[in-house]
């Protein structure tokens, strides 16, 4: 250790003019408020007019000042930031060298550009998500450099499928493929062929899509790194290409079927075979006896479809129920098989009831009687719709409550 000072003293007085008995108090200050050897160094030397070296990117800790490095900008974008009132515009992006990339934020505009490789002299260190993000103000310098830096791969963030929200990207997942369905598809000139389906974890389900032939088949263990997620049809799905690494696992992946609390399905904003259970708190009005377009399936009203004009409508049967289980609450559709199952009516005989009664509202009427406050156990696949979750069901049981468990849990609490 104190060798390592010495080499450390030896190393600013080459640089600054000083002399070494300062030099070696100042360093030694700095140490012992706990600054690293390296940055203390460096902040000894900057004391004394000297310049700063750079740094490697993967050695800069957050809350640090003076900080001088060389790296290739790799992103960038404007923002519009308030600041105490004030609006200001930011630009921010991400930024590497050979060890690592970190986001940056510049406070002033230094006409950065993707691609640039810039020297950067003082600037500073903030945390951000547990990292550390380089901060560009008024005082820090921007020089354009003439020459290239190849950066490092940023590291995938590695993430359980539950977590996977659209507008991620780089991340490294690991799953199970469920099914794969092959397709050609045409991009520009180009004809393609992609594969998709789900994949499932221990977390949960999603929804993959393939864009290169990585040779996979149903039942294959992989990890994936390098992909992004979007958003289709409502929900996040998993995308990767030829730029992205697939590698088999030879270990299994127990796909559970777990029930997710409502809040879940809320918070994901939309998932793939999901499994649920709540408490029907609300019948909407649209539920019992509809009419579609024969054409489109369109719902219609008073014989007109939107798309088509007058038609002649096709009766249907669905539910559109509100469910709860305390921690959240969803839309749930019924389809007719659903509705029909869970009503122990079908829709020939709902609409012999209807005709009878000379009134369609005593089928909404029956399904308040019948489903109301009961506890189903739902799976389908969600997808968000007007400040709402919908959840489309493709199978509902009511839920038999244990009662005699509850019972015998309760009991026991008292004896204990
Ligand atoms: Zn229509």
């Amino acid at each position: 250790m104190e060798t390592d000072v010495e080499k450390a003293i030896d190393e600013i007085l080459g640089r600054v003019d000083a002399d070494r008995e300062t030099v070696e108090k100042d360093l030694k200050k700095f140490i012992e408020y706990g600054v690293p050897l390296d940055q203390a160094k460096e902040a000894v030397v900057t004391k004394y007019g000297g310049v700063a070296h750079e740094r490697q990117l993967k050695d800069i800790t957050p809350h640090e000042r003076n900080i001088n490095v060389v790296a290739k900008i790799l992103t960038v974008e404007e923002r519009e930031v308030t600041v105490r009132d004030t609006k200001r515009t930011i630009h921010r992006g991400l930024l590497g060298d050979e060890t690592a990339v970190l986001p940056f934020t510049a406070w002033k505009d230094f006409n950065l550009q993707k691609g640039d490789v810039v020297r950067i002299k003082n600037a500073s260190s903030s945390e951000w998500d547990g990292q550390p993000r380089l901060s560009l103000s008024e005082w820090s310098e921007v020089e354009k450099l003439d020459r290239d830096i190849e950066p490092v791969q940023r590291t995938p963030q590695k993430l359980p499928l539950a977590d996977l929200r659209p507008g991620l990207s780089n991340v490294e997942v690991r799953g199970k493929i469920l099914s794969m369905e092959e397709r050609e598809v045409t991009v520009g000139d180009v004809q393609k062929r992609v594969f998709s389906g789900i994949m499932a974890d221990e977390t949960g389900k999603i929804r993959y899509s393939a864009w290169h032939d990585f040779s996979l088949h149903e039942g294959d263990v992989i990890r994936i790194r390098g992909a992004y997620v979007r958003k289709w049809r409502g929900a996040p799905q998993l995308v990767f290409d030829e730029k992205s690494t697939v590698e088999k696992l030879d270990e299994a992946v127990a796909v559970r079927d777990m029930v997710l609390p409502l809040y879940k399905i809320v918070e994901a904003e939309g998932g793939v075979d999901v499994l649920t259970q709540g408490t029907v708190i609300e019948i909407r009005k649209d539920s019992g006896i509809i009419f579609r377009c024969p054409r489109c399936n369109r719902k219609i009203r008073d014989g007109v479809c939107e798309e088509d004009g007058e038609v002649q409508g096709v009766e249907d049967l669905r539910i559109k129920a509100v469910i709860d289980d305390g921690t959240g609450a969803v839309d749930v559709i019924f389809n007719r098989e659903l509705s029909e199952k869970l009503l122990g009516k079908t829709l020939e005989e709902y609409l012999a009831i209807a005709r009878e009664a000379m009134d369609y509202e005593v089928v909404h009427d029956e399904i308040v009687d019948r489903l109301l406050m009961v506890p189903l156990q739902i799976r389908g696949d969600s997808i968000p719709s007007d400040f709402i979750i919908t959840l489309f069901a493709r199978e509902a049981e009511p839920l038999q409550l244990d009662y005699k468990k509850e019972a015998d849990e309760i009991l026991s609490q008292l004896e204990g």
